[in-house]
């Protein structure tokens, strides 16, 4: 599978296609697109016959080298497995209708980690000489603590993770460049969106990204869009059997990864009937799935935060699958918004219904997939899996305060909160920051 920009137009010659290789090593095309699958292949051959027999490791040695023939042999691809995840998803049915897919059972308690538990190995296995690269990623919430644990320790790669005004929680100081380790953590005084232009600067800047080699492990990065499709198949192959109707998953959406990652599991065949695109107040594609163009609405602060988005990063990408194919787009996606209160009160209903805990996103989810399915008709005939993209222990006080119960935080959870001083401040701007990363190599 070659990979090509969302800018450039479809069915074009092949020379301006990359490899995996270097759409992860290089990550940004230079007509100032997101790399996407080029053409895709169906691969339903190598999963369908997989069933709940089947491990997540297993799934992912058989997919990858099936989707990067040429690149990526079973090898290369167990070994990157089992480099990357010490952890799996897990699916529990929960009645006819729905189930719950679990993907926060990495180290940060997020779904990202699987993403970027990827990304850290199949950079170290494809760089078979382990030559350096320097990996550039804006961090917001605990995304810079799952990046550094993924990266830690992995030859020849350094580590800039760019803060935001705020506090920096959960790093580990040892593992910083002055220490002896491969993080560096650089702190703006801007926010977020500050950080991410930063970095899509730096690698703009074509002198300076040749000179240290770099990439993002920011979700622009297609090697974290393609390990999420990986548990999609797995949810397919662990559930198929008990299925005799049609299937749908819901998925709560910020910058909508995750959700152009289950579209790119159907193109690969998987079977599968619809896609909840779960909002937040924020309803940031709400107009877009509605047929008009995108228009950046007031971003809302809300009770979801990893959802708070108001210009989703992956839009180009999402674009691009309606520009192929609109009609089979609008019967395939289905959008929903849930305001706060009623997050709330799914958790609550959540927790008798199923005894479940859930976390505000999945929540969002949740009562997207139950609105769908009341306003479709779905109920008895499509069977809809919800991602669970946050682990619940997060918002323990949210669910506290939503079903009176007391959930355990796992000890594990607690170092993620500790403060931890960056190793610069300086201003956002592309000079400053290009200096601070050229004086940690001069450390
Ligand atoms: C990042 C995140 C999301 C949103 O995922 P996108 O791929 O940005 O749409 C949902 N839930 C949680 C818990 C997250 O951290």
């Amino acid at each position: 599978m070659r990979f090509r920009s969302t800018n450039a137009p479809e069915l074009m010659s092949s020379d301006t296609t990359v490899s995996f290789k270097d759409a992860v090593l290089s990550c940004l095309p230079n007509d100032g697109g997101l790399y996407v699958p080029d053409k895709v292949k169906d691969i339903r051959q190598f999963f369908l016959y997989m069933d709940e027999q089947t491990s997540f490791s297993d799934l992912v040695s058989t997919v990858a080298p099936s989707l990067l023939e040429g690149e990526f042999n079973p090898l290369s691809a167990s070994r990157t497995t089992d480099s990357a995840f010490d952890f799996t998803p897990e699916i529990i049915r929960l009645d006819d209708d729905f189930s719950i897919l679990n993907l926060y059972n990495g180290p940060t308690g997020l779904y990202k980690d699987f993403g970027i538990a990827f990304l850290a190995a199949v950079l170290d296995v494809l760089r078979k000489d382990h030559s350096p690269l320097l990996v550039l990623a804006a961090a917001r919430g605990d995304t810079g603590i799952s990046i550094a644990r993924a990266f830690t320790g992995r030859k020849g790669i350094n580590v800039v993770l760019v803060y935001p005004t705020g506090p920096v929680r959960g790093l580990d100081p040892a593992g910083f460049v002055p220490n002896g380790g491969n993080i560096i953590p650089i702190q703006i005084r801007g926010t977020f969106d500050d950080c991410q232009r930063l970095v899509n600067e730096t690698i703009r800047d074509k002198s300076f990204s040749a000179r240290y080699s770099i990439t993002s492990a920011n979700a622009i990065n297609p090697g974290r869009l393609l390990p999420q499709v990986f548990y999609y198949l797995y949810a397919f192959t662990r559930i198929k059997k008990q299925l005799s109707g049609d299937l749908a998953f819901s998925v709560p959406c910020g910058n909508f990864g995750n959700f152009i990652a289950g579209l790119y599991a159907w193109k690969f065949g998987m079977p599968v009937n619809g896609f909840v695109a779960a909002m937040n107040a924020n309803n940031a594609l709400g107009g877009f799935f509605g047929g008009r163009d995108f228009v950046q609405g007031p971003p809302v602060k809300t009770n979801s935060p990893a959802l708070d988005v108001s210009i989703p990063s992956n839009l180009s990408r999402l674009e691009s699958f309606y520009r192929e194919a609109p009609a089979v787009m609008r019967n395939i996606a289905y959008p929903a918004s849930i305001g706060d209160d009623f997050v709330l009160k799914t958790i609550e209903r959540v927790w008798k219904k199923y005894h479940l805990p859930v976390d505000p996103h999945t929540a969002v989810a949740f009562a997207a997939a139950e609105q769908t399915a009341a306003d479709h008709a779905w109920k008895g005939h499509t069977h809809t899996i919800v991602l669970a993209t946050g682990h619940y222990a997060k918002y323990a006080d949210l669910i506290r305060k939503a079903t009176g119960q007391t959930v355990t935080v796992p000890e594990s959870f607690k170092s993620l909160r500790k403060k931890v001083d960056p190793i610069a401040l300086i201003p956002p701007q592309l000079d400053a920051f290009e200096n601070a990363i050229a004086s940690c190599y001069s450390l």
